[in-house]
This record gives structure tokens, C-alpha cells and sequence, in this order.
């Protein structure tokens, strides 16, 4: 059936481009459980929500259906039936995402979910609490991690791709932020599990990464 690969680390280390290649070359689903936070806050956004409305954005997650389909690109995301896979990664949902993943019952619901997808393995999946929370007895798991600098450079590379012109200084400002917020939540904050393998991608190319983790998954 499929192992169960857990890839967790801060904001732009380069998860979602690892997780869709691993998830490719071993002919796995992949699952991008960020989307589901964004698709979240996207709501609560779009309904005019306080993102410290605990009770609000509760009932949101109790009566939202996120779903996926995949596609060359990894994933469209859609929330209702309503496709929002451009929306999610607007400068908006990202600087409130980690306000909305810090609430209990939001982690609550989205981890069941997450846990329901993954259960019968042949799954890379990517996020913040995979190793540690969500998929504690996942087969492999990889930590990845980046030197703020070079993650703040590969996402200005990338809004530049979308037309988008951010300083980097402002882009690293952004990621020490919601790395911080993710960092210090109460509920399954980002840590490194104990028993995952640890890869710095600051100096590698995507495919040396691939390759590492092909390596962990095939050992
Ligand atoms: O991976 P991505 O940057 O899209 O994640 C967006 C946000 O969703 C993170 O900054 C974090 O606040 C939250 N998240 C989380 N747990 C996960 C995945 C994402 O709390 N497993």
C-alpha cells in the first residue's frame, strides 16, 4: 500500500516542492496540509471574521469542506465546492494563517481529516506537526530545514515568477514572523520529531533533496 511520509519545517524550506516530487517518484498522493489552514483563514477573511474569534472561526471549520483534486501542479484546493487554490496564497491568508492554526478546534478538526486522508499509506504529507501530532507513527520522517536568507531569496524568486515584488527584506521579516507564531502555539507547535531525519536544504538542489528523502524512504 504505501508508506506514510511526514515532511515538516518552517515556512519556504521547500516542502510543497519536495513533498509533489517524492510524492511523484514513488507514485504516492500528495497531501499539502497548509492548504487546509489557508483554506480556512481564506473563509474567515472572506466572511468578515476576527481572526481572534475562536467561536466563530470554530463554526467555520465545523461546516466547511475542504477538499483536493489532483493535478500536474500538485493540487487544486477547494473549499464548498468554490476552487481556491490561487486565493490561499494571497499576502492576506499568509500573514493570518498562523493566527487561525493556533485555535483548538480548528487543529482539532483539520488533524482528523488529515489523519482520515493518510490512513492507508502511500501518502507524502506536508506541514508543521505531520511527525509529531498528526502521523506520529509515519514510516519516514524528514524535518527540512533552510537559512532564513535563502528561504526569503527562493520566495522572492517566486513572486517574482507571479508578478509580485516584495522586498526580501519585508519577505524575511514574514517568515521570522509566522515562523515565531508556529513555533510558540500551544497546540503542536512546529518542532523537529525526534525520530525524524533532519536535511538542510540551504546549499541543495531540489533533486538532491528528492534524492535524500528516496534515500530514508527506500532504506
Ligand atoms: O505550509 P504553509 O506555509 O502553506 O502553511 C501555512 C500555515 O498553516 C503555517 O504557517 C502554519 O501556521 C499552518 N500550518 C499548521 N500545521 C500544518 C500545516 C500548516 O499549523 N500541519
Amino acid at each position: 500500500n504505501g508508506l506514510q511520509v511526514a515532511i515538516d519545517g518552517p515556512a519556504s524550506a521547500g516542502k510543497s516542492t519536495v513533498a509533489k516530487l517524492v510524492a511523484k517518484k514513488f507514485n504516492y498522493i500528495y497531501c499539502d496540509t497548509g492548504a487546509m489552514y489557508r483554506a480556512i483563514t481564506l473563509k474567515a477573511i472572506q466572511n468578515g471574521v476576527a481572526l481572534d474569534d475562536e467561536k466563530a472561526i470554530a463554526e467555520i471549520v465545523k461546516n466547511s469542506k475542504i477538499s483536493f483534486t489532483p493535478d500536474e501542479n500538485g493540487q487544486r484546493v477547494f473549499i464548498d465546492g468554490h476552487e481556491i487554490t490561487q486565493e490561499i496564497r494571497s499576502e492576506d491568508v499568509t500573514n493570518s494563517v498562523s493566527a487561525v492554526a493556533a485555535i483548538a478546534a480548528v487543529r482539532k478538526q483539520l488533524s482528523g481529516q488529515q489523519q482520515e486522508i493518510a490512513k492507508d499509506g502511500g501518502i507524502v504529507m506536508d506541514g508543521r506537526d505531520i511527525g509529531t501530532a498528526v502521523l506520529p507513527n509515519a514510516e519516514v520522517k524528514i524535518f527540512l530545514v533552510a537559512s532564513v536568507e535563502e528561504r526569503a531569496k527562493r520566495r522572492y524568486k517566486e513572486n517574482i515568477q507571479k508578478g509580485i515584488n516584495t522586498p526580501l527584506d519585508e519577505l524575511q521579516l514574514e517568515i521570522e514572523a509566522r515562523d515565531y507564531k508556529d513555533s510558540h502555539r500551544k497546540i503542536s507547535p512546529l518542532t523537529k520529531a525526534d525520530d525524524a531525519t533532519e536535511i538542510d536544504t540551504t546549499a541543495l538542489s531540489i533533486e538532491s533533496v528528492v534524492s535524500e528523502i528516496a534515500k530514508v524512504i527506500n532504506s
